[in-house]
């Protein structure tokens, strides 16, 4: 399923083969929260933006239209029109992090919806259950997120029950992919490390989930609040000990540089809001770092928000015209800068992978955060 093509140091470069197509790996997934990028982005424009993987939120999904309303519609590849690769996520971030007066259990979670109040429950099955309707190509495993500041005794009773849920969704996936009416019967599981910022509970975390052998390992509980310096020192510690033949996935990281960075460790998969969140407000990135495209200096500018960027925003316009949109609130405005900043990740991680294949990804990396700092300076 994931062949590793190449390795420098201890950065990888692989392919992941799925009924939905190849993703070439270290790739970034393209958020599209409610089964759709925000910004006014159609799926017909990831293709031009070189788009691999759409990621879509499960609890949003069975919030609203509903699971069973997308099954009914031929899965999510047919109901948002995208036939590559889509991975979904456990739903489990969004009900620690969005939805109120949650009580966990060892079943699962008792939640109200942040739409209507209504009360949910959601356990491992439930969440391979929904994950199974909506026939997303990897489905995440439901684990629980501990807060980084949850001391030590909590963050172990939490990690030690996510790898019994993890069991739980295994087994759970593999009823799911037998049945007649399964959508997508070739559904692959992704299991989570967690262990907040304690060395030994993720190094001990990581080593029971490769034993149980899913499709692929993700590291969950990071950018939450924790400095990079410690995010990096958490991948440094916990990579070595899940398998280097199945791709790794850093959930919710994040910047150009932290992406570097963890290429530069291990790691395959990537997803951020931060392309689509920035650019929804005027902020594109640059291999000189970021603008501000609010900003007075833009007025009049002619220029592309980046020269030489094959983007459908810097092929056709000025960053004068840009900003006039942005101000004026018209929609195309935040549209193209959103088209912008994911081209300009997408394009990173291509040439990533074209740095890995001739085996100078180090020279690559230190050239382009020199870049970024420079930029930054001016
Ligand atoms: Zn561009």
């Amino acid at each position: 399923m994931y062949e590793l093509l190449k390795q420098e140091g201890r950065a990888k470069r692989g392919i992941f083969h799925t009924v939905h197509g190849d993703i070439q790996t270290p790739v970034f997934m393209n958020v599209g929260t409610c089964g759709a990028i925000k910004g006014a982005v159609s799926t017909d424009d990831l293709k031009g933006i070189k788009t691999q993987v759409e990621l879509s939120n499960t609890y949003h999904l069975h919030v609203r239209p509903g699971d069973f309303l997308i099954k009914k519609m031929g899965g999510l590849h047919r109901f948002i029109a995208w036939d590559k690769p889509i991975l979904t996520d456990s739903g489990g971030f969004q009900v620690f992090s969005l939805a109120g007066l949650r009580k966990i259990k060892e079943e699962g979670v008792y939640f109200h919806s942040h739409v209507d109040g209504r009360k949910i429950f959601m356990g491992p099955e439930q969440s391979m259950q929904i994950q199974s309707n909506l026939a997303s190509t990897i489905a995440m495993a439901f684990d629980e997120c501990p807060s980084s500041r949850a001391d030590r005794t909590y963050v172990q009773n939490s990690v030690d029950r996510t790898t019994r849920w993890l069991k739980r969704c295994q087994d759970e996936m593999k009823r799911l992919n037998r049945l007649e009416d399964t959508i997508n019967k070739n559904q692959l599981l992704f299991a989570i490390n967690q262990g907040a910022v304690f060395d030994d509970i993720r190094i001990e975390h990581a080593k029971r989930i490769a034993e149980m052998e899913t499709d692929g390992y993700a590291l969950g509980g990071l950018a939450v609040g924790e400095t990079h310096e410690e995010m990096y020192h958490i991948l440094d510690v916990t990579v070595p000990h899940l398998p280097v033949n199945k791709p790794t996935y850093l959930m919710g990281v994040g910047t150009p540089e932290n992406i570097l960075e963890g290429v530069e460790r291990g790691v395959d998969f990537f997803d951020c809001v931060y392309p689509t969140r920035n650019g929804r407000h005027g902020h594109v990135y640059t291999n000189n770092g970021k603008l501000n495209l609010f900003n007075r200096q833009f007025e009049m500018d002619e220029r592309p928000i980046e020269e030489g960027c094959q983007c459908p925003a810097c092929r056709t316009y000025s960053r004068a015209y840009i900003r006039h949109l942005l101000k004026a609130k018209e929609m195309l405005g935040m549209r193209l800068c959103v088209l912008h900043n994911l081209y300009f990740y997408n394009t990173m991680m291509e040439e990533i992978r074209g740095a890995l294949d001739e085996g100078n990804f180090a020279a690559y990396k230190a050239k382009k955060l020199e870049g970024f700092r420079c930029g930054a300076r001016t």
